[in-house]
């Protein structure tokens, strides 16, 4: 489904990172995985099948720029980003840090659109790409407690939205995926009663898996999806929040 494909994914070594990684090198791809820890990305490439694992902070412009385009460089082009790093801390309207504000806006808002900055440049060469950010139903129906985090994946999504409308006539196209509760390190500080009350609003019946948002992104990444752009697409099992 992908062979040949070139891919780069951020925010790697854990979680829906690291199954969109596995996901996409089982497809065929050549997995470029990146981390904040280098070691943690070698570990994780390994782990995932990737070709390799590098050392990537993206709230740090200069250097999502330089390794999307050394990535380009040593293969040539690149065909697909998954722009995943992204962190949540819940808060209070009360209790809302200045710190709180500038880690999650500077990771999960200026760090996707550094990473679909430095891959639209990488694409436009060839014309052609495909590109996904991590957004969040929380993001599209905002939450009690996580007002910050809401915030910056509305932000996210409509950083797919804009970039879609913008990229298209050159070939690349860009989406945003929305996961429900998935069940990851980012939620394991969700309280039993929080997860069986979240299971309890999921038609589907459970809480999802790392698995069920890569094979998505697999999707949107592939030429299956090849007339699909600027969309926000649900993965959530029907949760209504
Ligand atoms: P996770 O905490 O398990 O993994 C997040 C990854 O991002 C980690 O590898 C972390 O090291 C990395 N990261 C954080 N800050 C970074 C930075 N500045 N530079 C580079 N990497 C950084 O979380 P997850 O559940 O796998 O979430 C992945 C993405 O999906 C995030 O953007 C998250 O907001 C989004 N999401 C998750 C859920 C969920 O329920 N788990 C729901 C909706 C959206």
């Amino acid at each position: 489904m992908l062979e040949g494909k070139i891919a780069l994914v951020t925010g790697g070594t854990r979680g829906i990172g690291l199954a969109t990684a596995r996901a996409l090198a089982e497809a065929g791809a050549t997995v470029v995985l990146t981390g904040r820890d280098e070691a943690k990305a070698k570990e994780a490439a390994a782990a995932a099948g990737a070709a390799s694992g590098l050392a990537l902070d993206v709230t740090d412009a200069k250097a999502v720029s330089t390794l999307v385009r050394g990535v380009a460089k040593e293969h040539g082009k690149l065909d697909i980003v998954v722009a995943n790093a992204g962190i949540m801390e819940d808060a209070l309207l009360g209790m809302i840090r200045e710190e709180l504000v500038d880690a999650t806006l500077s990771t999960n808002v200026a760090g996707t659109l550094h990473t679909v900055q430095a891959a639209a440049r990488a694409m436009m060469r060839k014309k052609s790409g495909a590109i996904v950010v991590l957004a969040s139903i929380v993001g599209e129906h905002g939450s009690a407690g996580q007002t910050v985090y809401a915030a910056s994946k509305a932000a996210v999504a409509n950083i797919a939205r804009s970039a879609a409308k913008e990229l298209g006539r050159s070939g690349i196209r860009v989406n945003a995926v929305a996961p429900g509760v998935i069940d990851t390190d980012l939620t394991s500080g969700l309280t039993e009663d929080a997860k069986a009350e979240n299971i309890g609003k999921t038609p589907l019946g459970r809480l999802g898996t790392p698995e069920d948002v890569a094979n998505a992104i697999r999707f949107l990444v592939s030429d299956d999806a090849a007339f699909i752009t600027g969309q926000v697409l649900g993965i959530d099992g029907g949760l209504v929040l």
